[in-house]
């Protein structure tokens, strides 16, 4: 009987040993997907604000050791010191090759969950504050974090196919834009290696689930955190001539302000000025001392940021010289350098080269072209200032094709990144997230 069935043994093992020689990263991310759907909902329920990554990053941690890789854990420099380290970096070594960088966010952010998803997030938590929130993951960092992990499993897995270092970096603190550069600034490049090529990814919520759209040139934009205090001279509601009115003051600066883009900006620059919060006076017949706001700017270019930053304290100053403020109490206009996120700029050729691959992988018609958005990722910090480390960003749709009509038919907007609406349909937006991420490594690192 042994005799007879050897031959058939040797058969099946044949097959086996060639079946696996034929994995392929459509292959992979199927048989991963019901693991990785089971991580992602984990996350989706546990989610974490920026700088307290502590469960994730150890989840990743624990997942990237598992894949093959050799972990190092509590990376970043933060400028605040109510941050904690919780970058992690795995590197997964392939004999002699490129260095290829791969990103993902874990972050989530201080909003109510209400998807009604069985799964959704009833977290809540202190903020760096010390105020109790909600927290959610509206921005789907827990989907880049399945995705990632699968991806780091299959390329483990298909090492015959690939040859140098892959660099994973699992990035706290994205939604704050401090996480990259606090890993840079904790000796990313010096520890690891400095990269051939980085890659990112995030998920869109107006595309749909399974397409992957990318931009080349800019993607997304620089962001600029402003805080502004307009300060007056207070007093009673009744007598405002013996006052100087910040309120009035800041009505008129932010009208002001939004000339900037209309007046004193070449229109093909975009730029965009929101102020996004503004606090002022305590009760209706008191003028205040001051109003305090928060304006975010996006901006591309350098010169444009330098620009519209500028104007944007000439304005206030200018406007309440000419309301009567003394020099001494001229507007305070602060730009926060720690909350500097630049514009992720993806390599036009590398562009070009990642949209063949996925038009191959996941058919012509699954691959868009699609617009930059004035949006910001600080992503953009591992191709550097100079953008002398080739990098791109995609994205990958994160909606059901039905939903995305339904709401077209009835003229209404999609919950957007950061709605409490929002979140991914896990599948197939997992599975593009990890083929697209898989065959644009095997692309920069083949044999
Ligand atoms: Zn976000
Ligand atoms: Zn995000």
């Amino acid at each position: 009987m042994k005799i007879v069935l050897l031959p058939a043994v040797c058969l099946w093992l044949l097959f086996a040993v060639s079946g696996l020689a034929q994995q392929t990263p459509q292959s992979l991310a199927d048989a991963e997907f019901p693991s990785l759907l089971g991580i992602y909902k984990d996350i989706h329920s546990h989610p974490e604000l920026s700088g307290q990554e502590e469960r994730t990053a150890a989840l990743v941690a624990k997942e990237l050791r598992a894949a093959g890789c050799e972990v190092t854990e509590h990376l970043g420099k933060y400028e605040n010191s109510k941050l904690k380290a919780y970058g992690v970096v795995g590197v997964m070594k392939n004999g002699d090759g490129p260095t290829v960088l791969v990103r993902t966010d874990m972050d989530a952010l201080p909003v109510q969950e209400e998807t009604g998803l069985p799964y959704a997030s009833k977290v809540i938590t202190k903020s760096d504050e010390g105020k109790d929130v909600h927290v959610m993951h509206a921005c789907g960092h827990d989907v880049h974090v399945a995705a990632f992990i699968g991806t780091a499993r299959a390329l483990g897995k298909l090492k015959d196919q690939w040859h140098g270092t892959l660099v994973f970096v699992a990035q706290p603190a994205e939604e704050i834009g401090a996480g990259a550069r606090a890993l840079l600034k904790d000796g990313l490049y010096d520890r690891f290696g400095k990269p051939n090529f980085a890659l990112g990814f995030h998920d869109k919520a107006d595309v749909q689930a399974g397409h992957i759209a990318v931009t080349e040139g800019y993607t997304s934009a620089n962001v600029d955190s402003v805080d502004v205090t307009i300060r007056g001279v207070g007093g009673h509601g009744a007598y405002p001539h013996k006052t100087k009115d910040p309120i009035v003051l800041a009505a008129e600066i932010i009208n002001a302000w939004q000339t900037i883009a209309s007046r004193q900006n070449n229109p093909l620059d975009p730029i965009v000025i929101t102020v996004g919060s503004i606090h002022g006076g305590t009760k209706h017949n008191i003028i205040p001392d001051e109003v305090k706001m928060q304006i975010t700017v996006r901006t591309y270019k350098s010169e444009v940021r330098e620009h519209v930053l500028a104007a944007i304290e000439r304005i206030a100053k200018g406007i309440a010289a000419a309301g009567g403020i003394p020099p001494e109490r001229a507007p305070v206009v602060s730009v926060s350098k720690d909350q500097f996120c630049p514009a992720s700029y993806n390599n036009p050729e590398l562009t070009k080269r990642l949209v063949a691959v996925w038009k191959k992988s996941l058919g012509n018609d699954n691959v868009e072209i699609i617009d930059p958005t004035m949006g910001g990722d600080d992503f953009s910090e591992y191709s550097l200032s100079d953008h002398s480390i080739p990098a791109v960003y995609f994205h990958f749709g994160a909606v059901e094709p039905a939903k995305i009509a339904e709401f077209k038919q009835a003229g209404k907007e999609l919950p957007t990144l950061h709605s409490s609406k929002f979140a991914p349909v896990p599948e197939p937006t997992i599975r593009t997230g990890v083929i697209g991420m898989i065959t644009a490594v095997l692309e920069l690192m083949k044999k």
